[in-house]
């Protein structure tokens, strides 16, 4: 029993397991939320021997692939994104069967930025202009995808089409190189805050009949309002639609490790809570369930479990 006894602290001090959670451009709300969760992770290291970190990527469509090849452990994706990756539908030609949902974090509206010399109030306004769709990988760019194809458009529509990164694109706007840029994204964040703050802007409604058809069709679409006044010059509550930001894995992903990291948030979610303003309204009971169209991850099950939310 001794030996049993000792034995164990040994062995898991040599088994240092690491965790790499994928998360979108430096600008955006998920890499706050991979760096929150890695620093809740990383305070207990000593105990489980998980290191956590969270790099910057291209996004949702680009953290699933990363979770699907192993390069990543977890990632964050948008709702409408994990549906189609689970179901092999949009961008994923077979269904990801091992994706594994953990819980779900902020809202985040389709925003559409535009500069003031552009005179774009509407979707149909967009018509000529020139539109960062957003870059091969990234949430906005499966998003704007759908909404172009319920529009009956294609990028034609568009005098040019860019396709530049999260971090990248609000500078692009203010050097007056393109017109308007799309970003599915939790308010407030550093990208709005950028472009709005070196160039007059204005955020533009997206609230059409194909928008509403998207709504209706789309259990994981749901209409939404970019509060006024959280951006320079933009002081009136904007109608749009959007998807909730949700954490996923892979079901290869040991049961301790995932538990290890739900316990981490959970355990500590007033700090997290404080760690981004888009996270101040959330509540534990809605996180796990809201937005998840993959099973729930065994070893986020337990941790839910065990404090009864299941
Ligand atoms: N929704 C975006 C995407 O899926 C990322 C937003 C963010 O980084 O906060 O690529």
């Amino acid at each position: 029993m001794g030996a049993a006894a000792l034995s164990t602290p040994a062995m898991a001090q040599d088994e240092q397991r690491f965790v790499t959670i994928g998360t979108g451009g430096q600008t955006g709300v998920y890499y706050v939320v991979g760096q929150s969760i890695c620093r809740l992770v990383n305070r207990n290291a000593d105990e489980t021997n998980i290191r956590c970190n969270a790099p910057s990527t291209g996004g949702s469509v680009a953290n699933i692939n990363g979770i699907k090849s192993g390069a990543l452990s977890m990632g964050v994706a948008q709702s409408d994104v994990q549906y189609r990756a689970f179901n092999g539908e949009g961008d994923f030609e077979q269904p990801m069967e091992d994706l594994r949902s953990v819980f779900s974090v902020h809202g985040e509206p389709l925003t559409v930025l535009a500069r003031k010399d552009a005179d774009i109030h509407s979707i149909e306004d967009l018509k000529g202009k020139r539109v960062n769709i957003g870059n091969p990988g990234s949430g906005q760019r499966a998003t704007m995808e759908v909404l172009l194809d319920a529009e009956g458009w294609t990028t034609d529509v568009f005098s040019l089409t860019s396709e530049l990164g999260a971090a990248e694109m609000a500078s692009a706007l203010a050097d007056n190189n393109i017109d308007a840029m799309a970003y599915v994204v939790g308010h407030p964040n550093g990208a709005i805050q950028e472009a709005t703050t070196t160039v007059d802007a204005n955020l533009v409604p997206l609230n059409d009949a194909a928008v509403d058809g998207l709504v209706e069709k789309y259990p994981y679409y749901a209409k939404s309002v970019i509060p006024g006044g959280m951006y320079k010059g933009n002081e009136k509550d904007v109608e749009t639609f959007g998807v909730k930001a949700t954490f996923v894995t892979s079901s290869k992903v040991p049961e301790d490790v995932v538990y290890q990291v739900v316990k981490a948030v959970f355990d500590n979610f007033d700090r997290f809570k404080r760690l981004h303003p888009a996270f101040a309204d959330l509540q534990p009971q809605e996180m796990i369930s809201a937005g998840l169209s993959a099973p729930l991850h065994e070893g986020a099950k337990r941790y839910y479990q065990e404090r009864g939310w299941l």
